[in-house]
């Protein structure tokens, strides 16, 4: 075979929450592209092409047996997505210790987890993409999602600290801060919300959810090689000036 026909050398891919929304719209953008993507799916399948892990973000044990398993199939991550999120939304005098903690149980502590362990194989070979999602309400703030606005805003000091810590080793950190996303997690706000919503971002309407995954495998690939602590609004300005 002459160099030019030697086929590009496929990554290993791991994406949180690749069964819907946002976190399948950015494996399947990494699987069109070529690499051997894994997802974790709590529940439902794993897009076509992709790789389906089990994984239960507030569970350590579940994570480890995540790399285990990807590192069987494919090998160990050279990119990490950490994508899987949920909210709790209310008043913060009607928000619950449990209303709290399972957010920031999820959002940062499983964040925690996933970076921890993909780290340690990515020290050893010299390399690798950390992409973390979190959201426009981390920088902005939002009534009704203290704790998840906390959580998301965790991301950003726990990216940049990523970057000063590993980017000696050749790997680099980054947070992609959605806006609104057509998703589950957006679908049921009531109309009137929405249109509230639409009409506060410059862009007057919310991002397909492949629209957000088009930056992560940007962040992933070698032309973003220099970009580490970045964090990339993804929110049709609504976020501006933050
Ligand atoms: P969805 O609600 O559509 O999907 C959430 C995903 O996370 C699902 O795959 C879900 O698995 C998984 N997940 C939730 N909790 C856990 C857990 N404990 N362990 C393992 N997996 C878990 O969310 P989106 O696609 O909308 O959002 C994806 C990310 O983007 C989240 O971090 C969210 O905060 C962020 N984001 C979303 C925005 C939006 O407007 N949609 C805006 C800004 C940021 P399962 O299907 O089993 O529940």
């Amino acid at each position: 075979m002459s160099e030019e026909q030697v086929s590009p050398v496929k990554r290993s891919v791991l994406v949180t929450g690749g069964n819907r929304g946002i976190g399948r719209a950015i494996a399947e953008a990494f699987v069109a592209q070529g690499d051997a993507v894994a997802v974790t799916t709590r529940s439902g399948e794993a897009p076509e092409g992709a790789y389906g892990v089990a994984c239960e973000l507030t569970d350590p044990a579940s994570v480890d047996a995540a790399f285990k398993a990807t590192e069987e199939h494919q090998g160990a991550p050279e990119v990490l997505v950490a994508n899987a999120g949920i909210t709790r939304d209310t008043l913060l005098l009607r928000m619950s210790e449990d209303d709290w903690s399972q957010v920031i149980e999820t959002n940062l502590t499983g964040s925690f987890r996933l970076v921890k362990r993909a780290s340690r194989t990515m020290l050893r070979a010299r390399k690798g993409r950390i992409v973390l999602v979190s959201s426009v309400v981390g920088l902005l703030g939002s009534p009704g999602q203290v704790n998840y606005a906390a959580s998301k805003a965790g991301l950003v000091g726990m990216a940049r600290s990523l970057t000063r810590e590993l980017g000696g080793r050749g790997i680099t950190t980054n947070v992609v801060a959605p806006g609104y996303v057509e998703t589950d997690m957006t679908a049921g706000l009531p109309e009137e919300q929405q249109a509230s919503y639409k009409q506060q971002i410059p862009l007057q309407r919310f991002a397909s959810p492949a629209e957000v995954a088009s930056v992560v495998t940007w962040l992933a690939s070698d032309g973003a090689a220099y970009v580490t602590g970045a964090v990339i609004p993804v929110d049709g300005g609504l976020g501006m000036g933050h």
